[in-house]
């Protein structure tokens, strides 16, 4: 087979999920490739994903826009009504989504029901769906790109979109090397039953060890936990059985929602830092994971992600005269509208992940004074808090 597109985009995670039935509304020809099958999910289990994610508003908004929020079965989906942070010395934030004038700070929602909604969407888009693929080799010309792959295909395409994950292959064929950065962190997520309702509430602890705990809730009195722990203590944390996990985690958390009972098991996730010299070569987008890596202090991995598709499919959109998806004046426009939210993204969180490392006691001491005094500052604290909700 050689087929011939305007767009190929690789990897079938949620951020190229998402971005292929935003891409074929705006009458591109579109095939999404991937390496495992990009099969339907299985979202009617009782059980909840350890896997969830807070969506902020911002990207609620680009998943309504395509037709995904609407897929979701509402009693699946947890708002964020408010938010506490303590830091690892008394200092303590609250940011609460009525004062922003917001319904929710985010959505928190499981990776399944998420999956499952946008492969929904996607399969009623005009989009080739192409799963257990093994890319062999992309040769890159003026005029299009030629993907190979290990079954002998071929498919032309005028723009390939790199859209898989942290260990892009598609970014190493386009020869632009980064090495993700390791925090020598490890993420720990499970879910657990919580003897306190917990009103909407998220919570977050900086802890003295340069950890995060985050404590998401999910509908009724359950909650999802993402601790972001040093390797050592992650890897004692996947030890436990659930009971002792249960009490190692409702302890990190103060009890403030009473006794916790893990509900499923736990996983973990090394976390990496990226930071690439440009997210665009010669008819190349990198999009997602591919483009950058944050630490998940601040929830917002997938979030720069949904981004990334919403402004390319902008850009595409709006592309007037211009035939060619993968001409070079368009893949710089949506480059440089990436540029600035990206950066600022990743300064806050490794910025964080880094003012609360260091176990200095001044540095302490003047962290958690200052985490207090931006409390008392409401101008300040919504100025923190819009780059999060969009
Ligand atoms: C513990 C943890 C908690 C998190 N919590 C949040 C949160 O609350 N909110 C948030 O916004 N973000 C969160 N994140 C970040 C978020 O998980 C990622 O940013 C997001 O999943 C990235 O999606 P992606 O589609 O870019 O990449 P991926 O999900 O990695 O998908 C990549 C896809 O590409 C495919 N692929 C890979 N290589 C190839 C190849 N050679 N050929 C073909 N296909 C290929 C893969 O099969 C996969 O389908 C969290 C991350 C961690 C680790």
């Amino acid at each position: 087979m050689n087929a011939q597109y305007d767009v190929v985009i690789v990897g079938a995670g949620l951020v190229g999920l998402s971005l292929a039935p935003a891409l074929a509304r705006t009458g591109l020809s579109v095939a999404l490739v991937d390496r495992g099958s990009i099969s339907d999910v299985d979202s009617d289990t009782e059980g909840f994903d350890a896997r969830v994610y807070a969506v902020s508003p911002g990207s609620a908004a680009f998943l309504r826009a395509i037709g995904a929020w609407q897929a979701l079965r509402c009693e699946r989906v947890a708002p964020i009504e408010s938010m506490h942070v303590w830091g690892d010395g008394g200092g303590s934030i609250e940011f609460s989504a009525y004062d922003l004038g917001e319904r929710a700070l985010a959505w928190v929602l499981e990776e399944r029901e998420l999956r499952a909604a946008l492969l929904r969407t996607v399969r009623r888009a005009t989009v080739e769906l192409i799963g257990n693929a093994t890319l062999d080799a992309i040769a890159w010309s003026a005029s299009a790109a030629t993907l190979k792959l290990a079954d002998g295909n071929r498919f032309d395409a005028r723009l390939v979109i790199g859209a898989d994950g942290a260990r892009s292959w598609v970014r190493q064929a386009a020869g632009i090397v980064a090495e993700p950065k390791p925090y020598g962190q490890t993420a720990v997520v499970a879910n657990f039953a919580c003897e306190r309702a917990h009103h909407g509430r998220a919570f977050q602890w900086f802890r003295d060890d340069g950890g995060v705990l985050a404590w998401l809730p999910l509908p009724a009195r359950r909650i999802s936990m993402v601790w972001s722990a040093p390797d050592a203590l992650a890897q004692s944390l996947l030890d436990e059985n659930s009971e002792t996990l249960s009490a190692r985690v409702a302890a990190a958390g103060h009890h403030a929602l009473g006794a916790l009972e893990c509900i499923g098991s736990s996983a973990g996730f090394p976390l990496r830092f990226l930071r690439l010299p440009t997210s665009v070569a010669l008819r190349l987008a990198l999009v997602g994971d591919a483009a950058h890596g944050v630490h998940p202090l601040a929830g917002q991995g997938v979030n720069l992600g949904f981004g990334d598709a919403q402004t390319l499919a902008a850009v595409l959109a709006e592309r007037g005269p211009v035939s060619d998806a993968g001409a070079p004046v368009l893949l710089e426009r949506y480059a440089r509208r990436r540029a600035e939210p990206v950066l600022a993204m990743q300064a806050v969180t490794d910025g964080l992940a880094r003012l609360f490392g260091p176990p200095t006691p001044w540095l302490k001491s003047l962290r958690n004074a200052g985490i207090s005094a931006v409390d008392r500052l409401p101008l300040l604290k919504r100025a923190l808090a819009q780059p999060a909700l969009r």
